[in-house]
């Protein structure tokens, strides 16, 4: 009987190739693709509160024959490929643990036909769900390929994690070492080639503060903020490469007819360039400067400080490689064959930044299916029927940097 089994399966994948056979595995595996999106997405996964998730993916990681799984002291989940054989090319293979909710949200995921709502469940629950269905496909498939790939979940992806964990892992933990970063984040199929600079600041001006009426004739915190913000507001940016500045929030003062002490404001900058991310940068302190400058000579007998104060809340860097870039094209291969319509690459604000900027080839793909809202409470998240296409794309780009032994 066994033996018979045997024979059945083996003639079953008779010809196929290895690559084949994975696929098929992922295609097969759709459902619980989707069912370990969900759970996993029930786990909280506040911005550097990911520990409970990333102690939960660990696990599976384990259950799926993954191989020296370790915690790093950032919190980043990295595990290796048992069947990567040779020191050589090394892919970290990852998505990200944190969501952009903090700590109360609710995350019950709430299930209607193919409709999946809840908190981060495309991003980046889907991302977290296809590189386990890559490593259930591995394990089925007995995957043995040249090189080392490394299965990793990431921490502090999001806006205030600042990239912590994917720095972490390429400035400190596995420094020099890694010779190529996927990321996969989110849904659909998009192919991001180039990294999103940004800058981000909460910029402050004090002052000495004071009555309205009685204290009036000094300079005044608000004033210059308000000078400040016209100026950053006429700042010329270019359309291409893509340049772009914002005043998030602003806040500050303590009643109406008391001069503020201080007010303050939270400013984004962005380019797919680094050379223009650094001139609007330049562009923006000088605005602050000069308001602060005529804030103080529009009152010349005031004696009353005026002072400023620019703290960082995070720095990505910008990167533009090309897309002739052998990951790129291996990505697009990869798309190509499994009938995923790329029209263009595109450029991002992901985990792959940090090693754009540092020179190593990487990319961020979709993990299939489609969804709407992300950062908001309200995400949900839509099977589609070719959704294992996701995890499919990733597979066939591992394989493309690590030929099948
Ligand atoms: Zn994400």
């Amino acid at each position: 009987m066994r033996v018979s089994l045997l024979f059945l399966i083996s003639s079953a994948l008779f010809g196929q190739s290895l690559p084949d056979q994975v696929l098929r595995i992922i295609q097969a595996n759709q459902a619980w693709t989707l069912e370990q999106q969900r759970t996993i997405c029930e786990i909280p996964a506040p911005p550097f509160k990911e520990k409970v998730r990333g102690i939960e993916y660990a696990k599976r990681l384990k259950a799926l024959g993954l191989v020296d799984i370790r915690t790093d002291s950032e919190g980043n989940i990295i595990s290796r490929w048992p069947g990567s054989t040779s020191p050589k090319p090394v892919t970290v293979f990852s998505a990200h643990l944190d969501t952009v909710f903090p700590e109360g949200v609710d995350v019950k995921v709430k299930t209607a036909g193919t409709r999946l709502t809840g908190p981060g469940i495309g991003d980046d629950c889907r991302g977290l769900a296809s590189v386990l269905t890559v490593a259930k496909a591995f394990q089925e498939a007995k995957v043995k390929v040249e090189g080392t790939i490394l299965f990793v979940a990431t921490v502090g992806e999001e806006g205030q994690g600042d990239l912590r964990g994917v720095r972490h892992l390429f400035t400190k933990e596995m420094k020099g070492q890694i010779d190529n970063f996927i990321s996969v984040d989110g849904t659909a199929y998009g192919v991001t080639a180039r990294g999103v600079g940004s800058n981000r600041y909460k910029v402050t001006y004090f002052g000495r503060g004071g009555h309205s009426y009685g204290a009036f004739g000094m300079p005044n915190p608000a004033h210059a903020m308000g000078r400040a913000i016209a100026r950053i507001s006429d700042i010329q940016v270019p359309k291409q490469p893509k340049t772009t500045f914002n005043i998030g929030t602003v806040e500050g003062g303590t009643s109406v007819n008391s001069i503020p002490i201080s007010v303050s404001m939270e400013v984004d900058l962005r380019s797919e360039s680094a050379s223009e991310l650094a001139t609007l940068d330049e562009r923006f302190r000088a605005a602050l400067q000069s308001a602060l400058e005529a804030e103080k000579a529009r009152w010349p007998d005031s004696t009353a400080a005026l002072e400023l104060k620019v703290e960082t809340m995070g720095l990505r860097p910008a990167a533009e490689p090309a897309d002739s870039t052998p990951i790129i094209q291996k990505t697009l291969a990869a798309a190509k064959q499994l009938g995923i319509p790329v029209f263009a690459t595109r450029s991002g604000s992901t985990d792959s930044n940090i090693p754009m900027s540092l020179g190593i080839q990487a990319v961020t793909i979709g993990g299939g299916g489609q969804a709407t809202g992300a950062h908001s409470a309200d995400e949900f998240y839509e099977e589609t029927p070719d959704s294992y296409k996701g995890p499919q794309m990733a597979a066939l780009l591992l394989f493309g940097l690590h030929p099948p032994k």
